[in-house]
């Protein structure tokens, strides 16, 4: 991130605006929208500014800016649609110690100015350090249409109602409180009898939620799915917002942690245990004792907690502690692996089915399930499996699987680095050294890429026929 993202409290301070034709007033617009003083410098004003500044909304001087206009300036624009004007009034501001902006210049900028959703005191900024106007504008259209109109009247009657709704508890009735009224009965109220009735309603709310009685902690067992964000269900993010605290796997990818509400405890389980994380074990502990206290507790783990997640165990303790549970599914790495290389799990090509196995429990197979995983036609998602490529080779070819039966490794699966290759059970730890895998990756036994298998397939079928 180049670009700090703030909010300048621009109250009585001086901006000034070098250029005043149609690319000024674009800046002028949203500068308006503020209580700064506003000096505007250029020759031959359009009438939009000469109309503002007859209404007193800003200062106008048609001429261009000189040295000592921009004295106790915060900020200048520089928007005079020509380089050579632009240069020499940044400039002089600069050396005045405003910061500069030069509406079409990234690169000699000190600053840049966001797409602004505007809800106020609701307000939304997007950035993309300049990189993607476009993509900005997209997303302002997208959050303008899902933001309310009356979000920023509501957030205003919000904030006089705040130190009358100081008698909830901080926490989890406080945040009830807020979330019933901005999500339900606010807009309600507006929409049927307008400001007065939202006010109205603040109050009501309040003795309702005060007769309440306590509720009681809860652990959620939540999925985050493989790693991309928008593969986390619609409930992992409700559990999420509504949580006190966030324990959650390291292995979970930053883009998915950014979703937990902000100021909801986020603590890190590892495998070491060490500063301010917990070891696994320790964690569903931690969890229950919180719940044990009456908070909301998320114990997020990657894909799907029910696959290889360590389920049985957490829900047992909790249990033990008497406390709530609920598990929330996620996509779990075979699904977004099947996804990535384009074919079923359960294949519909006359295989019985596929079978989820973690290299991690190898030592506990059983003759039969080699005999399973090594028949011709077998599929499973093996989980775990890059460190123990060699061993599985050796016992598959020893339970009289075929050397060349396909191995595809999809690691990352659903991530930006998302990598897939293709081998043989003969070739699969060589090809493990070769690709680097280092990441999270899973072993997708008897399954090839659907663009390398329609060849594959017709043979597998023509061995069958004979
Ligand atoms: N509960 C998880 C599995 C945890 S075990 C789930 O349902 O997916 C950890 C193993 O899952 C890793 O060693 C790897 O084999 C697999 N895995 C997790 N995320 C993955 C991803 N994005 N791509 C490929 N494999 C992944």
């Amino acid at each position: 991130m180049k670009h700090f993202p703030l909010f300048l409290d621009l109250d009585g301070r001086c901006v000034v605006v070098s250029g005043a034709g149609e690319c000024a007033v674009h800046k002028l617009r949203l500068l308006l929208k503020t209580s700064a003083r506003i000096k505007v410098y250029g020759r031959r004003p359009v009438p939009q500014i000469r109309a503002w500044a007859m209404e007193g909304r800003l200062e106008l001087f048609a001429r261009p800016l000189h040295e000592g206009d921009a004295e106790g300036a915060t900020l200048c624009y520089c928007a005079n649609d020509n380089p050579a004007e632009d240069a020499r009034a940044a400039e002089i501001s600069r050396a005045q110690g405003a910061l500069v902006s030069i509406v079409d210049n990234l690169v000699d900028s000190e600053f840049i100015t966001p797409a602004i959703v505007d809800r106020d005191p609701v307000t939304v900024a997007i950035g993309t350090e300049g990189a993607a106007p476009v993509l900005a504008r997209k997303i302002k259209a997208e959050l303008e249409a899902m933001l309310p109109v009356s979000l920023g009247l509501l957030a205003r009657i919000g904030q006089q109602f705040r130190s009358s709704a100081s008698v909830l508890k901080p926490g989890q009735q406080r945040r009830r409180f807020w979330s019933r009224f901005f999500e339900r009965e606010g807009p309600d109220a507006i929409s049927n009898g307008g400001e007065s009735a939202a006010r109205a309603s603040l109050g009501d709310l309040l003795n309702a939620t005060l007769a309440e009685r306590e509720v009681t902690g809860k652990v959620f067992l939540v999925g985050a799915g493989p790693g991309d964000a928008e593969l986390m269900t619609l409930k992992a993010r409700r559990a999420l917002d509504s949580a006190d605290t966030v324990l959650c796997d390291s292995s979970v990818p930053g883009e998915v942690l950014e979703l937990a509400r902000r100021e909801s405890e986020m603590i890190i389980v590892d495998d070491r245990g060490c500063g301010t994380s917990l070891k696994h074990p320790d964690a569903i502990a931690t969890a229950a004792e919180l719940a044990r206290a009456g908070k909301i507790v998320v114990r997020l783990k990657t894909g799907d907690p029910a696959v290889f997640g360590g389920l049985d165990g957490d829900i047992a303790v909790l249990e033990e502690a008497g406390v709530q549970w609920e598990i929330v599914p996620g996509v779990t790495a075979a699904s977004a692996s099947a996804a990535a290389i384009g074919q079923s799990l359960t294949c519909g090509n006359g295989y019985s089915g596929i079978r989820l196995v973690t290299a991690q429990e190898l030592d506990t197979f059983s003759e039969r399930d080699w005999q399973d995983l090594s028949r011709p036609g077998a599929v499973a998602a093996i989980y775990m499996g890059i460190g123990a490529a060699r061993l599985i080779q050796g016992r598959l070819l020893m339970y009289g699987a075929s050397e060349g039966t396909a191995v595809t490794v999809v690691e990352n699966a659903s991530r930006p680095n998302q990598k897939i290759f293709d081998t043989t059970i003969v070739g699969l730890p060589g090809a493990i050294v070769r690709e680097r895998v280092d990441g999270p990756a899973l072993l997708l036994l008897g399954l090839l890429p659907r663009n390398r298998s329609l060849g594959a397939g017709l043979n597998d079928l023509a061995k069958r026929m004979l």
